[in-house]
């Protein structure tokens, strides 16, 4: 039979598409180019730039250009250890550090390599599913609740081990979270860690917002089970460097059998991060004052946004509670399902359809983030303005970031939100 290059059935990635995120931000460009005015608020892009000590590394460094080792550059490990000592008092060191090209990456590989099931919180970020679907790894979705602010319980994940107690999962827990932005208490990371501890489950705690927590007090997990416990960060979400595509993982020393598995993998595919990257990273997780600063701002930017869009939408007679981290709300319109019903709106991707038809605001329906589909839920990214006149804004601002301020420095931002209102009210 001659070779047909549309058979397609072998293929393991059968029903998958683009990843959500990416695939609204290309279809957000396209009405863009086709004149409509589009609010991005689809794709979770840090809105401020690279600091500019950590480009002025980029530059210093651009002339690297040998190979690097497959685990990552000494003095990037280094540095990567020591800052996770300063921000999360979690004690690595140099060895236990492991870079890629970015933290999705080193997810895939670590599912790659483990053997086992995949536990999730519904909703969760939209890659970590498919990346199992994609290696044949089984996804548990554990239920959540609008109410306790979806967070995965320590007694559903204890429910689920019970019932196959001894099976090797893999939890991934990310906080503050995207979609919705919300992170754990202390009281709820000790019990889940309890809960891990009893079952010897391996934890990936995903902290690429930890930084973006808006008290600047975030806290991780891996003070309360650090022999099962990898950390997961990165420089795109708090550096801003998304594009760099630098990620990082820490493993405790019981789990480094996992990180030489995972360097295996790297060897022979992407054998390491590009070096000018890592060099300049060392900049960006030695950190400083200039940094500290830059984080600051960023924080009360993203906090004051939220603030802003959370009022609105309870106003409208939504049940939101405010954000801990992040650039990301995860509305629930159920309470209005009445009215958007009678608009012919009845799942979440009718509600993303609507939205983006009526407002120019592109959001993401809640079933990318597993929910089901039938539920009024969609995920916002409110990145849509400039970062750098923002930041330089609240420098010079002392007084609270209020709707005046908003408006001038994040006017998009403001515009798309107070759009949704006003849809939400026609
Ligand atoms: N984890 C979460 C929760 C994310 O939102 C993202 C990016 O959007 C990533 C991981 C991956 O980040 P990167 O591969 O850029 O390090």
């Amino acid at each position: 039979m001659p070779f047909q290059p549309d058979v397609h059935l072998n293929l393991n990635v059968r029903g998958l598409g683009v990843s959500a995120t990416l695939a609204i931000n290309e279809r957000s460009n396209a009405l863009r180019q086709q004149g409509r005015d589009v609010f991005k608020f689809g794709l979770g892009q840090s809105p401020f730039p690279v600091p500019p000590a950590v480009v002025s590394a980029l530059q210093e460094f651009a002339a690297e250009k040998d190979y690097l080792p497959v685990k990552g550059l000494p003095a990037l490990q280094g540095a990567i250890a020591r800052y996770l000592d300063r921000e999360h008092d979690a004690a690595f060191r140099a060895e236990d550090i492991m870079i890629g090209p970015g933290s999705k990456e080193l997810m895939f590989i670590l599912q790659l390599v483990y053997y086992g099931d995949l536990v999730i919180p519904t909703p969760s970020w939209v890659s970590y599913a498919p990346q199992a679907s994609i290696i044949g790894r089984r996804v548990h979705w554990l239920p959540t609740h609008r109410e306790n602010q979806w967070k995965l319980s320590a007694e559903s994940l204890d429910a689920l081990c019970q019932r196959d107690p001894g099976r090797p999962r893999l939890v991934i827990l990310n906080y503050p979270a995207n979609p919705h932005g919300y992170t754990f208490t202390d009281a709820e990371l000790r019990e889940i860690a309890d809960v891990a501890r009893y079952h010897r489950l391996i934890l990936l705690s995903d902290e690429i917002y930890g930084r973006l927590q808006y008290n600047g007090q975030h806290r991780s997990i891996a003070r309360y089970y650090p022999e099962g416990t990898i950390i997961s960060d990165g420089m795109s979400k708090w550096c801003g460097a998304g594009g760099w595509r630098l990620g990082a993982f820490a493993f405790p020393p019981n789990l480094h059998w996992l990180r030489d598995a995972m360097a295996t993998v790297a060897s022979e595919t992407y054998t390491s991060v590009a070096a000018p990257i890592q060099h300049a990273a060392v900049t960006a997780f030695d950190g400083g004052d200039d940094l500290d600063d830059y984080l600051f701002q960023a924080r009360r930017i993203l906090h004051a946004l939220a603030s802003y869009q959370v009022d609105s939408y309870q106003q409208a007679g939504l049940d939101l509670a405010m954000p801990d981290g992040a650039f990301y709300l995860f509305p629930d319109f159920t309470p209005l399902e009445g009215r958007l019903r009678d608009r012919g709106i009845r799942d979440s991707g009718a509600l993303c359809e609507s939205l983006l038809n009526d407002t120019g605001v592109a959001t993401l329906p809640g079933e990318a983030f597993g929910r089901p589909a039938g539920e009024l839920s969609l995920r916002q990214a409110f990145v849509d303005f400039d970062g750098q006149y923002a930041l330089d804004g609240a420098a010079a601002h002392s007084g609270e970031l209020d709707r005046a301020f908003l408006q001038q420095h994040c006017g998009r931002c403001i515009t798309a939100m107070d759009r949704i209102a006003d849809w939400l009210a026609g």
